[in-house]
């Protein structure tokens, strides 16, 4: 009984129902690996499930949050997929606010070499249950797999993770991720370092660009879409696009090319 494995709010109204978003529903494969892993180590594993009541709009929460989610006794309370499976026999921690108070307390009655945290999302729910597991047990290694967890904003999901690694949690299978970010008026492109370009993601870049009928930024988007593997999802908005700025979110400092 040394590594624990922490699933956060992995419910249905936060994957697909009234919370939910597309990221969400590509964790589920991952997320029941790792709890298949953890048991084959016979390692355990526990739950937190959200959980409010139908005065939900009436809490702090529901006023800043008006989208009823995680209602006690419906669906959407309920574990995603394969997962609500996979929790039987496993000790659940219901919790009425971002962290776990009982979470918080199960932690301080043992001792783990390790926790991990997994499941949704990173920005509220994820970081604030890793902060407690920090603070019930200083000597645990806290861990948060960055394939397991996200937040309905690529970005701000990214930015989660730098707070967490800032917090000595150690973040495992995190994947580079850039954004270009355009304007729409006439510029000069300075040279990329492409050959030091990383590997990235590209889901979250075409979020944040923006169609420009400029074409001089043709062949620098393309050759910077190319040469980051981005060429499925964005270089046919290329085109179209120029780029004023290239921002390695991580672990690459800020590049500004604008001349
Ligand atoms: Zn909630």
């Amino acid at each position: 009984m040394n590594k624990l494995l922490v699933v956060v709010d992995y419910q249905n109204d936060f994957v697909d129902g009234s919370l939910g978003f597309p990221k969400a529903v590509e964790l589920h494969e991952k997320i029941c690996e790792k709890i298949l892993f953890y048991r084959a180590q016979g390692q355990p594993i526990v739950f937190t499930l959200d959980t409010h009541e139908p005065d939900y709009k009436k809490t702090q929460e529901g006023r800043n949050l008006p989208v009823p989610h995680c209602i006690r006794g419906t669906g959407g309370h309920e574990l995603f997929g394969r997962v609500q499976n996979l929790s039987q026999g496993c000790e659940k921690f219901e919790k009425g606010t971002f962290g776990s108070d009982l979470l918080f307390a199960y932690l301080q009655k043992n001792t783990f070499e390790s926790i991990e945290l997994v499941g949704l999302v990173s920005n509220i729910c994820v970081i604030s249950n890793a902060v407690l597991a920090k603070t019930a047990l200083p000597e645990a290694q806290i861990l948060v797999d960055a394939a397991c967890t996200s937040c309905f904003d690529p970005l701000l999901n990214e930015k989660t993770l730098d707070i967490l690694e800032g917090l000595q949690i150690k973040v495992t299978n995190r994947r580079l991720i850039f954004s270009l970010h355009c304007r729409g008026t006439n510029g000069i492109f300075p040279s990329l370092p492409l050959s030091s370009a990383p590997p990235v993601l590209g889901s979250a870049c075409v979020r944040s660009l923006r169609k420009d009928t400029i074409s001089s930024g043709k062949a620098l988007c393309a050759k910077v879409m190319s040469s980051v593997s981005l060429r499925k999802n964005v270089i046919c908005s290329a085109k179209t696009l120029r780029v004023k700025e290239l921002t390695f979110l991580a672990p690459r400092p800020r590049i500004a090319l604008q001349s």
